[in-house]
């Protein structure tokens, strides 16, 4: 595999939004699904057979239908961090995302052929592997989002039956259903909260801002000049980075990250700085993060279909 000596690392090393989440059946309450996905409302669409293509087999069935997503946990720092976690979500048994004494206290040790393979069917337990990720010393010092769309499962949370520890105080805990509440005759038919999740998707955290200020500045300008080495840039979409203090400013993101990074050339990735022309701040993350986005928009991605159970 070639490495790459550019000393600007690619943007898509920082996901846009991606997360991992927890269906559970309405008409059987026992039936529950981990998945991840880069778009929770179009992946609950398909689970539930809104959208014709796509969604898990094991949710196909009408007597599980529909499925609502009660919790989901979002940022990751890349994909592959996602992953492992839904992994371990779905197969705690064992896992090695989880610290012995949890393993212990959850009972998710393999002692024989059957117990490789039992099932994980209650909500509580669902929730205490959950918190035993989150709190596990791989995923400790991340800033994990736990959203919560649904209320029983919010308060099955706090109950903690199992007394595990708090999750850490940089993780954010969210209470969705308390901002979106849900229709029961939308829930009925389709599901839970589609509304909140679209919410979600929109919001993406606090960048929605930055996202509709580069959307416009890109969309208004057919052939933008880079503001710092006065050449055309090829491919806006791709390669452009936008000034978020709204000045109007458009770089190639190279030159901008270089512009940045300024004497402090032993670093790789520039932090912050300041715009050269509005001097207003720039957060390298906040405008990688955008760049991200937009790359991502033009791959079809793919979400994993494992299943629980
Ligand atoms: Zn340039
Ligand atoms: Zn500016």
């Amino acid at each position: 595999m070639p490495v790459s000596t550019s000393k600007i690392p690619s943007p898509s090393q920082i996901p846009p939004f991606y997360c991992c989440y927890l269906l559970q059946s309405d008409k059987k309450t026992k039936s529950f699904y981990i998945g991840s996905t880069p778009d929770p409302y179009r992946r609950l669409r398909q689970h539930n057979g809104d959208l014709k293509s796509g969604g898990a087999k094991k949710t196909h069935k009408d007597t599980s239908r529909p499925w609502n997503m009660i919790c989901l946990v979002s940022g990751f720092p890349s994909k592959v961090s996602a992953l492992q976690f839904e992994r371990a979500w779905q197969h705690p048994v064992n896992s090695k995302h989880i610290a012995r004494d949890h393993t212990n206290l959850l009972s998710l040790k393999a002692t024989g052929p059957r117990s490789k393979t039992a099932r994980i069917s209650s909500l509580d337990k669902h929730l205490a592997v959950l918190r035993a990720l989150c709190v596990h010393t791989s995923h400790y010092r991340l800033k994990l989002n736990v959203t919560f769309i649904d209320q029983t499962a919010a308060e099955v949370w706090h109950k903690n039956k199992f007394k595990l520890p708090s999750i850490p105080l940089h993780h954010s805990l969210i209470d969705a259903f308390s901002v979106e509440p849900v229709q029961e005759e939308y829930r009925q038919a389709h599901g839970t909260t589609l509304d909140a999740l679209k919410k979600l998707r929109a919001n993406d955290n606090q960048h929605q801002h930055i996202y509709d200020i580069t959307d416009e500045r890109l969309a208004a300008c057919a052939n933008p000049i880079c503001g710092i080495c006065a050449e055309k840039i090829n491919f806006p979409v791709q390669e452009a980075l936008v000034c978020y203090n709204n000045c109007g400013s458009i770089w190639h993101n190279k030159c901008i990250a270089n512009q940045l990074l300024g004497e402090r050339s032993s670093n790789i990735i520039p932090t912050r700085g300041q715009c050269p022309s509005c001097t207003g701040i720039l957060i390298w993350s906040d405008m990688a993060r955008d760049l991200s986005r937009r790359i991502g928009e033009h791959i079809i991605e793919s979400e994993s279909d494992h299943s629980d159970f």
